[in-house]
């Protein structure tokens, strides 16, 4: 079976079962699978169709093309703020028509926090088959999966400290590496290969990229053969354990955190994203990786 969650004319989102397997992907690569609304909302569409198909045992969330995901859309031809949804992550009223920080915390409150944590809730298991750039919003997506398998060529990155924000919106970091590491990460915005995000333990394996796809399937079906009760109260037994750990709270406060820099850089700048698209975040982040690799011929004189 084969099918796509389209909205308008690009589809955004594909889904498809093999055996008692849904695969939900990211489908624009085109813009590194940068995550609009409407790819947000085509995504949330699958993983409720995985859920009501009781043939479904288990959910690989995967990105078409060479790149995993790039993040939020920042800066392409669909990027879509503007527009109005069905919201479904939240109880609040819509962002659209609404302006500073009733805006964008509406906004960011449905789409981004309440999304993932809507996601990391399905009763299903969910694997992210991740290889190329996972980079800031596409860790969030992710890191609402139960665990990743990456390929040998994958990297994770999260830059949004050059914007003066301390990380994507569902701040895992901490939970998912260690704090020492989150700081790193966040402080450097350096690209942390699939190897070294292993060690640090947010991955979970790393295998070859032509062996990515038979590996992480190899497993989902392995997993799909467990009873789905077991597997829907493991899921809540170790999610409830994360939320013990503080996960839950410390999102929230760092949400806070998050909307205070938005604010801030609206305040004194141009925008809540200091001014900063994705075209600028490219070079930026081009740049700082061709100085840590000793390339940087741009010295002082
Ligand atoms: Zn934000």
């Amino acid at each position: 079976m084969s099918d796509e969650e389209t909205q308008g004319e690009a589809p955004v989102v594909t889904y498809e079962v093999r055996g008692s397997v849904a695969v939900v992907t990211l489908n624009r690569p085109e813009y590194t699978n940068a995550q609009n609304s409407k790819m947000t909302y085509a995504l949330d569409a699958a993983f409720v169709r995985a859920v009501n198909d009781d043939a479904v045992k288990a959910i690989v969330l995967a990105g078409a093309g060479k790149h995993f995901s790039g993040g939020h859309d920042i800066g392409t031809p669909g990027r879509d703020i503007d527009e109005s949804f069905d919201r479904k992550a939240v109880i609040h009223w819509d962002h659209v028509g609404t302006e500073g920080v009733e805006s964008r915390f509406a906004r960011e409150s449905e789409v981004y926090l309440g999304m993932c944590r809507r996601w990391a809730e399905i009763p299903k298991p969910m694997i992210a088959m991740v290889q190329g750039a996972c980079i800031a919003g596409g860790l969030m997506l992710a890191w609402s999966c139960d665990f990743i398998i990456a390929s040998d060529d994958a990297f994770f990155a999260d830059p949004v400290v050059r914007m003066g924000i301390p990380g994507v919106e569902y701040f895992a970091h901490p939970w998912v590496m260690n704090p020492r590491a989150a700081k790193e990460f966040l402080y450097t915005a350096d690209r942390f290969p699939a190897q070294r995000a292993k060690e640090l333990g947010m991955v979970n394996h790393v295998v070859p990229r032509e062996e990515l796809e038979d590996f992480t399937f190899a497993m989902a079906d392995r997993i799909a053969a467990m009873p789905r009760l077991g597997l829907a109260l493991t899921k809540k037994a170790v999610n409830q354990a994360e939320d013990l750990m503080g996960l839950r709270a410390g999102m929230d406060s760092v949400f806070g955190l998050h909307h205070a820099a938005h604010a801030h850089n609206a305040e004194v700048g141009r925008d809540s994203l200091a001014g900063l698209d994705s075209r600028a975040m490219a070079k930026a982040g081009k740049q700082a990786a061709a100085q840590a690799a000793g390339k940087d011929t741009v010295s002082p004189a």
